[in-house]
């Protein structure tokens, strides 16, 4: 099989490093990839946004399939396009994209289908969604409709902050994306992320993960892509994964075949485990980073023969095995990230991490010069590390992390510490 692979993040050098070790590989390229998926696949500078581009390629090198790492070719509809051209993707049509590019569009499939999730109104003007927050008071959370980096929420805490969100939406804080606002009702509970593979008719749940998206430890400071990830997430019981699949998956997949858009690729449902069950954040269309790099670390079974069931509608009979070890992902980040950083900063001793028992390092935005790998972004590396348990993984990736010499980088030190402590706590 020839395999193309969109995307240039952790999470795409995960997913290369799972995809290169399969039996059914013949040749893998990633566009545009970065200097560690290098090392996986053949990089290639071809630009995503230019699907005929991208067309051409497939044709020219007779790729058997089309992975779609990002968000962002989803919503552009590139699936719909290589599916025109006759060429298989891994991922969702742009319609079935919208479950996360549109929050608005999947506030109003949860309320037709009885999907729990948080109370909410969306709004096209400022004064009318002040006015319901006046109403409704404090905690209140804010939300940008459209694709916003993941950074399109505010989880306002007192009336003023919430205010403050609405004028500082509609004023284009968050680019475009703020055109309409959703105000949702606070939920309370431990989040959790929950992935299943959907053909379209049929879903496969995959391991469940935990993020840190805050900057700094204790979970503190703004708001990010992602600090660190470990999976399993320990608040996702047998029970509570059971009724995530019955009550918010398995009806979203329902919907959306009887609105015509039939979802097929990964689906990342965001929860909050409620004193009354799971309750959906958000629906992302794609595998999360960091969080992908925790599953790839765990799963056992051959991730090729997965991603084609999915194409050829052929989940039914599909099942995957998982190592019952956990994973934990601590990212590294420039300094400064998420507000300014320097780029080109050198990040010496990687190969020496690398040999630390049990870790992988995946990278995000590096690049290569002259055999030197340098920062090229904001979230640069993650050290991945299964263990036995929580705390095996994250002292192995600790470990590693303290290997890398990276003046100019940082991490939390603290990843997957609810996790520890509950471990401690069982076996106490
Ligand atoms: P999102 O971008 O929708 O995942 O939201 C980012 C973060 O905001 C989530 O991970 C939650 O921590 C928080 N959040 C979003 N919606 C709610 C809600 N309705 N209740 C409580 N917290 C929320």
């Amino acid at each position: 099989m020839n395999i193309l692979l969109l995307g240039s993040g952790g999470r795409e050098h995960a997913l290369a490093w799972k995809i290169a070790d399969s039996v059914l590989l013949t040749k893998l390229w990633c566009a545009p990839g970065n200097a560690g998926i290098a090392r996986e696949a053949e990089c290639v500078s071809l630009d995503v946004a230019d699907h005929a581009a991208v067309i051409a390629f497939c044709k020219t090198n007779k790729v058997d399939l089309v992975v779609v790492g990002p968000e962002a070719p989803l919503a552009a509809g590139i699936v719909d396009d290589l599916a025109v051209a006759g060429i298989k993707a891994f991922g969702p049509s742009k319609a079935a994209a919208q479950l996360e590019s549109s929050k608005g569009f999947t506030k109003e499939l949860c309320r037709d289908n009885a999907i729990p999730t948080a109370a909410y109104e969306r709004f096209n003007d400022a004064a009318a969604a002040k006015a319901y927050i006046r109403v409704q008071g404090a905690p209140i959370v804010i939300k940008a409709d459209g694709l916003a980096a993941g950074k399109g929420v505010v989880v306002a805490t007192t009336l003023d902050e919430a205010l403050a969100a609405v004028d500082m939406m509609f004023d284009g804080g968050f680019g475009g994306a703020g055109a309409q606002v959703v105000v949702e009702e606070f939920m309370r509970g431990e989040e959790a992320s929950f992935f299943a593979l959907c053909d379209g008719e049929d879903a496969l749940a995959l391991a469940t993960a935990q993020d840190h998206k805050r900057a700094f430890d204790g979970d503190k400071g703004p708001n990010t892509g992602g600090m660190g990830a470990y999976s399993p997430a320990p608040v996702m019981t047998a029970e509570m994964c059971r009724r995530t699949m019955d009550e918010i998956i398995i009806p979203t997949l329902r919907a959306m075949r009887a609105r015509g858009a039939p979802f097929k690729g990964v689906l990342f449902a965001g929860l909050i485990i409620t004193e009354q069950g799971p309750k959906l954040i958000e629906y992302n269309v794609r595998f999360g980073d960091p969080e992908c790099q925790v599953l790839m670390l765990r799963m056992m079974g051959d991730i090729v023969p997965a991603l084609f069931a999915v194409c050829d509608e052929q989940l039914k009979h599909f099942d995957l095995r998982w190592f019952p070890a956990s994973a934990l992902t601590v990212v590294m980040a420039a300094k400064g990230y998420p507000g300014d950083y320097a780029r080109g900063t050198r990040i010496d001793g990687l190969d020496n991490a690398a040999k630390v028992e049990g870790v992988e390092i995946f990278h995000a935005g590096t690049k290569e010069e002259g055999g030197q790998i340098l920062a090229n972004g904001g979230r640069v590396l993650n050290v991945c590390a299964s263990g036995k348990t929580v705390a095996e993984a994250q002292a192995r990736a600790y470990e590693a992390v303290d290997r890398i010499n990276w003046p100019d980088g940082f991490c939390r030190r603290d990843i997957g510490f609810q996790a520890v402590a509950r471990e401690r706590e069982l076996k106490a």
